[in-house]
């Protein structure tokens, strides 16, 4: 008889240990993750499906396992996947009507690493529809609730990744990130959650939002987790051009230069917010660890930019869901009327905002005046960064300016839901790479947290001093 797994102290170190010192099967794991699902799910909306071959992915696994077959760090692991992944013969929606029915064709590249490296799939996980989101929200099929508090949203769009992994409905989890879709969720649930530099992790298989932006990553209870993910997902891959292997060697520093943006830090930000990170930078300070000031001084506009150039992003890929090739498909008179009825009754309203904003903003005469603007400035956004680096290891700033809000508060106001992406953006305008790492509590027991911030391929450097944060 396998003993009772206790999930909440389970990590991925102890989990896979359990496994190959036969204190528990991979079926076991399966097992109890599926019965909290049972449980939970009905409440935090987490999952949009849980798989109904859980129970034989595990049981080959575990044959494997006994053969010698299989024996990396992940083998026999329960893993929650972000709808917007190709698993093989499997239905993918991205939370969107358009693609209720739509089954994936191939495996995303991250998925075939996962497969060999003998993960358990559970099941997909409700995001924001084509990740445009901060809330979940925007899904079609209703939002994730927070596992802190059922009231609020677990964030977004991977705010079914945040929540599964914060509830114990799975150990590890993927989202993807184009303007802080990982780490925002990770921040409002209390989780960790990691966006590699952009073309660390490939793209292929994964339906795309803003393809200049949009990078995988993992999100997971710790750290070590997340980097035990990472690790395997990561790495060039033939079928996405952008990807590539890090050449970069990185010294780890044994005390860090830590740059805070102070004048970026002013406006808006929550009290709490706020004084958790002012603990958090004192926390850093005693450990030896040097806070330097430092100045960024286009990052007023990263907002801005972002959403100029990820709604022009959006308004052309998602001009492939025309009722011809993948989806939903409504008919009309001819050809033209087929794609406004399809369209218009497939996309929900952020969707489409946004691709009318996106076609806006690259019409002809409007082009000059936003996009070509927007592009210049995302390249001053990022000499900023590459300044700074010059002076600090990492950046550090809040995830989030607030913790979790309320379900539907946000919801009329579209610029106070933009603002909640205010320190995650500038790291997807420059493609470098950005954790999120939870540092405590606000009074109501609501979780805040910071993000970490380095260079190009400087993953083992968040990893590094955000392991130091969760000791
Ligand atoms: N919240 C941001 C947005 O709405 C980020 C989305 C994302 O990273 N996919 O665009």
């Amino acid at each position: 008889m396998a003993e009772i797994i206790n999930l909440t102290e389970l990590d991925l170190k102890s989990a896979g240990e359990g496994i190959k010192t036969g204190r528990f099967s991979a079926r076991d794991l399966a097992t109890a993750y599926l019965a909290k699902i049972e449980t939970s799910n009905p409440k935090l909306n987490a999952y949009l499906e849980v798989f109904s071959d859980v129970l034989d992915q595990a049981d080959l696994v575990d044959q494997k396992i006994k053969s010698g077959e299989l024996s990396g760090p992940l083998a026999g692991i329960p893993i929650a996947i972000k709808d917007n992944i190709l698993i093989k013969g499997r239905t993918v929606t991205a939370a969107s009507k358009m693609l209720a029915n739509y089954q994936a064709t191939y495996d995303a590249t991250v998925i075939e690493k996962l497969k060999s490296a003998g993960v358990i799939f559970l099941g997909r996980t409700n995001m924001d529809e084509f990740a445009m989101g901060g809330s979940t929200e925007n899904s079609a099929y209703g939002p994730t609730k927070n596992p802190h508090d059922l009231d609020r949203v677990a964030g977004g769009s991977s705010g079914g990744s945040a929540g599964a992994v914060a509830g114990d409905l799975a150990l590890v989890a993927l989202g993807t990130d184009t303007g802080g879709s990982i780490r925002q969720p990770a921040s409002y649930c209390g989780v960790v959650g990691l966006k590699p530099t952009y073309g660390a992790v490939s793209r292929y298989g994964v339906i795309a939002m803003a393809s200049s932006f949009d990078q995988v990553g993992p999100l997971g209870k710790t750290v070590a987790d997340v980097k035990a993910v990472f690790s395997v997902i990561k790495g060039q891959d033939k079928f996405d051009s952008t990807s590539q292997n890090s050449s970069v060697t990185i010294k780890i520093p044994k005390t860090f230069k830590i740059g805070v943006p102070e004048d970026f830090l002013k406006e808006g930000v929550d009290q709490e917010v706020m004084a958790n990170f002012r603990t958090t930078i004192e926390k850093l300070k005693s450990a030896g660890h040097q806070i330097v000031k430092i100045n960024l001084p286009n990052f007023h506009y990263a907002l801005a930019c972002y959403y100029i150039l990820m709604t022009a992003e959006v308004s052309a890929n998602l001009a492939r869901f025309d009722g011809v090739r993948y989806g939903l498909r409504q008919d009309g008179k001819d050809m033209v009327e087929d794609y406004f009825l399809t369209r218009g009754a497939g996309f929900g309203k952020e969707v489409k905002r946004r691709i009318m904003l996106g076609t806006y903003v690259l019409s002809s005469g409007y082009y000059d005046a936003y996009y070509r603007r927007a592009n210049n400035l995302r390249q001053l956004i990022k000499s900023d960064y590459l300044e700074a680096f010059k002076q600090v290891d990492v950046i550090i700033t809040p995830t989030a300016p607030t913790p979790a809000f309320k379900i539907g508060e946000n919801a009329t106001d579209p610029l106070k839901m933009y603002l909640e992406d205010i320190f995650t953006v500038p790291a997807n305008l420059a493609g470098v790479p950005a954790l999120a790492v939870p540092t405590g509590k606000n009074q109501t027991g609501l979780p805040l947290g910071i993000q970490i911030t380095a260079p190009h391929f400087g993953e083992d450097l968040l990893f590094s001093l955000g392991r130091e944060l969760e000791a």
